[in-house]
């Protein structure tokens, strides 16, 4: 639609040339404050996109300001954008896992510029120990373990520990728990990468402790018992329980390592299958990993905890040192344990009464429909686990302006319609969801 506007500057001028010209609107105010927030490159480029709507005829030259005024106070500092998570999935990993609890941003934020890491302020001299607040929180949380140990992620944690205890040597596994999580990530893969055997054993729905047994021998580094978070084989299947197999690597001197995925410390009563570090380790697994970003609700990490003497040997392992977490992650994490339930761990507590006087509020404010939906744990673990709740149901072409509105607004699309389920979003940000429906409807409104 080219929209030619009359011309002040006479018949016949082109309207072109009263488009206000970069350096003048670099020297605005508004564009210089920008400048400082978001960086020379980006507001260059917003720039010459509000000139070329108005060289498109798309704004008029009068519009070129405004139009970028707006534009840099959209603009993020990077790529990645908020979103109201209205999936009822928990730890989504497309969604960037776990939300941090606020005093988890707090401490971010805090160790975002120079921080005492691995300073000791009192003597003014370097300490050794980077990550001893994480260590300690972790510790205190977890207090069957040792020693504890946090790096990147778990995956990095699993490669570290097969690779010190086992690298030339055998991981004896069982084929039941020989799992791919994600897109493609093969646990299997990640471990044979690190120059380690697998030594499989058993069969995908049934292995016994004789098969662990007949398999552990002189070229065995560890044994590995990885909790399958995201399937389940039900039917005729046999697992050993883990204080058996812990007792069987104790009489032969072999490690046992627990992978429990999900991440949670201690027992947590809504998914009772689930395993738990402290129980883990009571019932003889010398190490356990789990991720940070899962049902623990922090930041992206693998935490190590167990046996002081394996985890020295992490330590000191040069491939620690390629795996090491950084500060804004050590400071999240910590404060994550010693701080309010995380939202992660709520989402999953919610009482199902509570959610549907919320939804049920929510259906009658955005004219939806109130129905039963089920959330779910996620990827991170409680795989089948149905967690009872309820959505607002609207029309399916609000979804993609929702997607891509500000804060985005994701949701569940079933049998046409869009599903919002408000277990993850936490209430404070309530209002912001109905205003960005309400801006979806009006976009999505024929005009
Ligand atoms: C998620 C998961 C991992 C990988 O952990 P990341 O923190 O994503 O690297 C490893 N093992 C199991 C069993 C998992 O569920």
């Amino acid at each position: 639609m080219q929209q030619q506007t009359s011309v002040p500057g006479g018949p016949g001028e082109d309207p072109r040339r009263r488009i206000p010209r970069t350096d003048a609107l670099l020297a605005e105010p508004a564009v210089a404050a920008a400048r400082q927030r978001l960086g020379e490159r980006a507001v260059t480029d917003l720039v010459r996109a509000a000139q070329e709507r108005a060289r498109a005829g798309e704004i008029a030259p009068e519009q070129v300001l405004p139009a970028l005024e707006q534009a840099l106070d959209n603009a993020r500092p990077s790529s990645l954008r908020p979103v109201l998570n209205a999936t009822g999935v928990l730890v989504h990993t497309n969604l960037g896992r776990a939300p941090l609890s606020p005093a988890a941003r707090e401490a971010l934020a805090d160790a975002a510029g120079y921080t005492d890491v691995e300073f000791d302020l009192a003597s003014g001299l370097r300490s050794r120990d980077r990550g001893a607040g994480a260590r300690e929180a972790l510790l205190a949380a977890c207090p069957g373990a040792e020693d504890a140990l946090v790096l990147t992620n778990g995956a990095a944690a699993l490669v570290l520990a097969t690779t010190a205890l086992a690298a030339g040597r055998e991981v004896v596994i069982s084929r039941g728990e020989m799992i791919e999580i994600g897109a493609g990530f093969r646990l299997t893969e990640l471990i044979t990468s690190t120059g380690s055997r697998l030594a499989e054993i058993g069969t995908t729905n049934r292995t016994h402790l004789p098969d662990y047994d007949r398999a552990i021998g002189e070229d065995t580094g560890c044994v590995l018992r990885v909790h399958p978070s995201n399937y389940r084989i039900t039917g005729f299947t046999s697992t050993v329980p883990l204080p058996e197999l812990a007792c069987l690597c104790h009489d032969r001197e072999v490690p046992l390592i627990a992978d429990l995925g999900s991440g949670l410390l201690a027992p947590e009563p809504r998914l009772p299958e689930e395993p738990d570090a402290a129980t883990a380790l009571a019932e003889g697994a010398d190490l356990v990993i789990m991720s940070g970003d899962k049902l623990l609700g922090g930041p992206q990490a693998g935490i190590l905890l167990g046996r002081a003497d394996l985890l020295a040997r992490l330590r000191r392992h040069p491939l620690a040192r390629a795996v090491r977490v950084d500060k804004l992650s050590l400071a999240a994490l910590e404060a994550t344990f010693r701080g309010p339930l995380p939202p992660v761990r709520a989402a999953l507590r919610a009482d199902p009464d509570a959610l549907r006087q919320r939804t049920a509020a929510l259906a009658a404010r955005l004219d939806g429909e109130l129905v039963a939906h089920e959330g779910r744990v996620g990827g991170g673990g409680g795989a089948e686990v149905p967690l009872p709740g309820w959505a607002v149901a609207l029309p399916g072409a609000l979804a993609a302006p929702l997607r891509t509105g500000d804060p985005a607004v994701v949701g569940t699309l079933r049998e046409g319609r869009l599903l919002l389920d408000v277990r993850c979003v936490p209430a404070e940000q309530e209002e912001a969801l109905v205003e960005a429906v309400q801006r979806a409807r009006d976009a999505a409104a024929p005009a």
